[in-house]
């Protein structure tokens, strides 16, 4: 048993004190370890960066550790007695991934506070969590999903884990919140808001319950005894991280319900979309997972060609199912959709990264985006999800509807997950083949192993659904859905590039590859302070732009750097790149059938 002790010893300084106690004998070289990335997030983090002033005691007489790299230290001379390693950590980043420590909250991931003794990795853990001492914190609470053992009813006290990794997946969250309970399938789930902001905690939870048991019912079972959403509103922000038995989301203000809210709001949709999606993973990534997840610790990168599988798949089913669990409205999907296919004909980079190498190298490309990740870099998140609706739609087409992803999800939780048993790299693409018992190694080829455009459109076609891409009409202007079909018309001519207003003016973000401001030679970072000697803000510039006659250039004046330059541009018409639906009723009944099938997920007639 090795027994931790965390308290957040100095709020103010945001630091907790953490301690680790374990038997030891003489001959026995210990070597203590901090994770290098936290599992659920693909980058290297180095959380041994925020260890402050480690020591090592042995029977009451300090002894010397030494450190062998950024996140290894090792005990020199033998102990014989009980090893007790005490150090601070410095806690301040309020991200879902991170720890973060003040006078208003505690919270923190295992992998940012718990060190990990080389070898003793089964051994069961124990840690104890302290409130901070003093007045001001007398009324805060504790949440968490670890296994309680001796608790106070504020929920301070002892708790336990089956094994290191165990303890690192439960995320805890201390303070005073909004929470509130409901049940799924007789398992109790727990919502709780880090906020003192009204909003509707009925609402959130009553829809929360309908989408979990949409999800309990895709994959048959729900493998817990207990869940939980830990939830932070923040200005603005967002982001969520996937646990065995919880989820950290954080979002803001304006995604919260309002009490009285009638028409779904879109923050509250996405708020909705992104908790679906995380439950998703408690199957899909937590309990059904790369083998080389099993196999690598979080000690340095593990590289795997499927996170398309595990966040695509999920993407795909996140807002999906919010409309089979009765959430959201048809056309609330398809305006979710048509945001996600935008977004893909918007990033030239789908030209240039397949899918299988966006999820290979998610490591340095995918989480360290800079300026000139659209051109470079496809998402495997979102190209994921539209591969894998591709993939369901292709399943229910070609099994003349009596299969679906559904059918093969299912699977893929009872031979992998419920079985606790690695997915090897193959072993997704070799499961759709032999649930549905259909070839499609070409379209995995196409799909996962080429730049080549999707077939969506086609796609589409065969449930009704017309997928139409237009010019857009406004920077703002993402797709949607249309009642009729529209009518194609050319492009008002733009810059090729994305714009944040700033206050001397625009500042260039990112620069398209094929658009106007790169041929003219602009770059991302240079901000637009006057065109033709006017200054403008965005609505006014493209409006100007539109007004020009074709083939005129335009004079853009930028500063880059200290250095006031002007370039002469010529816009181009902007390309047809957003995506709306058109959902006709005058279609034949096959066509209606299936996509009534699809959008509801009642099939599976064989
Ligand atoms: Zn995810």
């Amino acid at each position: 048993m090795i027994r931790y002790s965390i308290v957040p010893e100095s709020p103010a300084a945001h630091r907790f004190e953490v301690s680790l106690q374990l038997p030891a004998s003489k001959g026995n070289a210990f070597e203590l370890h901090m994770p290098a990335w936290i599992r659920g997030s693909y980058m290297v983090r180095d959380f041994a960066r925020h260890i402050l002033s480690l020591k090592g005691v042995c029977q009451g007489a300090t002894v010397d550790l030494e450190k062998l790299d950024k996140q290894t230290w090792k005990l020199i001379a033998p102990c014989d007695g009980t090893l007790v390693v005490s150090y601070q950590v410095y806690a301040w980043d309020l991200s879902v991934r991170g720890a973060h420590l003040d006078v208003t909250h505690g919270y923190f991931n295992g992998p940012c506070v718990f060190l990990g003794v080389a070898g003793k990795d089964q051994e069961p853990c124990e840690v104890i969590i302290k409130r901070p001492a003093g007045e001001r914190y007398t009324q805060w609470t504790l949440a968490t999903t670890l296994p309680a053992r001796h608790v106070d009813n504020q929920g301070f006290g002892r708790y336990v884990a089956d094994n290191y990794e165990a303890l690192l997946d439960h995320p805890v969250e201390m303070g005073l919140f909004q929470e509130a309970a409901f049940e799924v399938g007789g398992v109790p789930h727990r919502f709780v808001a880090n906020t003192n902001q009204s909003f509707d905690l009925q609402r959130i939870c009553a829809d929360l319950k309908k989408i979990c048991q949409t999800e309990v019912d895709l994959f048959g079972e729900l493998p817990l005894s207990q869940y939980m959403f830990l939830l932070w509103v923040v200005g603005s922000g967002y982001g969520g991280l996937e646990h065995r038995d919880s989820t950290s989301l954080m979002i803001g203000r304006d995604s919260l319900p309002f009490k009285g809210m009638q028409k779904i709001s879109s923050g509250y949709r996405r708020l909705l979309g992104l908790c679906s999606h995380e439950y998703f993973h408690l199957w899909n990534v937590k309990r059904i997972r790369p083998e080389v997840f099993n196999q690598q610790g979080t000690a340095r990168e593990v590289h795997t060609r499927q996170l398309w599988v595990f966040e695509g798949v999920t993407s795909y089913y996140d807002e999906l199912l919010l409309l089979r669990s009765g959430v959201i409205e048809t056309k609330d999907y398809f305006e979710m959709l048509a945001e996600a296919v935008t977004r893909l004909h918007r990033a030239p980079g789908r030209f240039r990264q397949t899918l299988e190498e966006s999820s290979f190298d998610a490591w340095t490309k995918f989480y360290k985006q800079d300026e000139n990740a659209p051109n470079a870099i496809v998402s495997y998140y979102l190209k994921g999800a539209l591969v894998a609706l591709l993939l369901d739609l292709a399943i229910r087409l070609r099994s003349e509807g009596r299969l679906s992803l559904d059918r093969v999800m299912r699977e893929f939780w009872h031979r992998f997950g419920k079985t606790d048993t690695g997915v090897t790299e193959s072993a997704f693409e070799q499961l759709v083949e032999e649930v549905t018992g259909l070839n499609f190694s070409s379209e995995f080829d196409l799909w996962l192993r080429t730049t080549d455009e999707l077939p969506l459109a086609e796609a589409f076609k065969e449930f009704g659904v017309e997928l139409h891409l237009l010019p857009a009409k406004s920077h703002s202007d993402l797709g949607g859905v249309v009642d009729a079909r529209p009518e194609i018309e050319g492009g008002k001519p733009v810059l090729g590039a994305k714009l944040e207003p700033r206050p001397s003016g625009l500042l260039l973000l990112q620069v398209f590859d094929g658009g106007a401001a790169q041929a003219a030679g602009l770059s991302a970072g240079d901000e637009i302070v006057a065109v033709d000697g006017l200054r403008m803000e965005q609505p006014a510039l493209e409006a100007y732009l539109s007004q020009q006659p074709a083939e005129s250039l335009v004079h853009v004046h930028v500063f880059r750097g200290d250095e006031l330059m002007t370039f002469k541009v010529a816009p181009l018409p902007a390309p047809a790149d957003t995506c709306w639906f058109f959902l006709s009723e005058d279609i034949d009944a096959a066509h209606l059938q299936r996509r009534t099938e699809w959008l509801s997920g009642h099939v599976d007639r064989g």
